[in-house]
């Protein structure tokens, strides 16, 4: 088995005369959770969005699990929450989860799995509510289920904890590190850094280049900072150095 959970190769994607992606590489081992961080429009969706299929980059090449991307097959081992929520909002919680399910080819086990994320996201006992009359942050925790309910290999959350409560988040990682112990590998992005400390791997991006890559620890101590905050800005500075 292939030590790397998505290997991105020298990436290139522009919008117009936007270039939001500008040669980025990276590699992420299996069974961690590596933090996507950056500023606003550092290039973090559309990285993602390359590395779970849904953007042909201009040029560079991105593997997943193995696999040359994209790749229809790996859709179902795969799972990938959006920024947007999209969700069938006629549908109730456990009706979209079930088509998420189905959608991967989980059929079986499905009802078991759909009650496990319920449990895990506590919406259990708003399992027959339609998606539209959830508050915000219940739709987002109903759109982290649909990103889990089918056990998928490589999780890919765009800001899975926005809007979601302190007491709920902590949970979240938990469950996201139980994931990593059985082997799977998550990508989180985020622009909030408190949350970075609980990732393996943490990589910076800024105008959609990798500027440093490494623990928190590690990135801490080669920059001299006493924050993440800090460490960024003084890799940024040093990049901008040398440019
Ligand atoms: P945020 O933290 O705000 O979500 P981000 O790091 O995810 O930002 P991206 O959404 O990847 O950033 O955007 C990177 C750049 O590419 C931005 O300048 C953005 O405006 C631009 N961009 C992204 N998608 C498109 C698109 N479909 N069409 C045009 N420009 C785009």
């Amino acid at each position: 088995m292939e030590p790397y959970a998505v290997e991105v190769n020298n990436l290139h994607k522009r919008f117009g005369h936007i270039h939001a992606l500008r040669g980025l590489s990276v590699q992420i081992e299996r069974g961690i959770t590596y933090g996507l961080l950056g500023p606003n429009g550092a290039g973090k969706t559309t990285l993602i969005r390359a590395i779970v299929g849904l953007l042909r980059p201009d040029a560079g090449t991105v593997r997943v699990l193995g696999h040359p991307m994209p790749d229809k097959r790996l859709m179902a081992r795969i799972g990938y929450m959006t920024q947007n929520i999209a969700l069938y909002e006629d549908l109730t919680v456990r009706q979209n989860l079930a088509f998420f399910a189905a959608m991967a080819g989980v059929v079986s086990r499905a009802r078991q799995q759909i009650d496990e994320v319920l449990a895990l996201v506590e919406l259990s006992d708003r399992a027959d509510s339609r998606v539209r009359e959830l508050s915000g942050g219940l739709q987002r925790r109903c759109s982290l289920a649909c990103a889990l309910v089918h056990r998928p290999a490589l999780v890919v959350l765009d800001e899975p904890t926005v809007g979601v409560d302190p007491q709920l988040r902590v949970q979240f990682w938990e469950h996201f590190h139980r994931l990593n112990a059985e082997g799977v590998t998550l990508i989180v992005s985020s622009h909030v850094m408190d949350e970075a400390a609980r990732c393996h791997r943490l990589g910076f991006l800024r105008d959609g280049e990798l500027l440093a890559e490494g623990s928190a620890v590690d990135l801490l101590e080669r920059s001299g900072c006493a924050t993440l905050e800090d460490a960024f800005l003084h890799f940024a500075e040093q990049v901008a150095a040398v440019s």
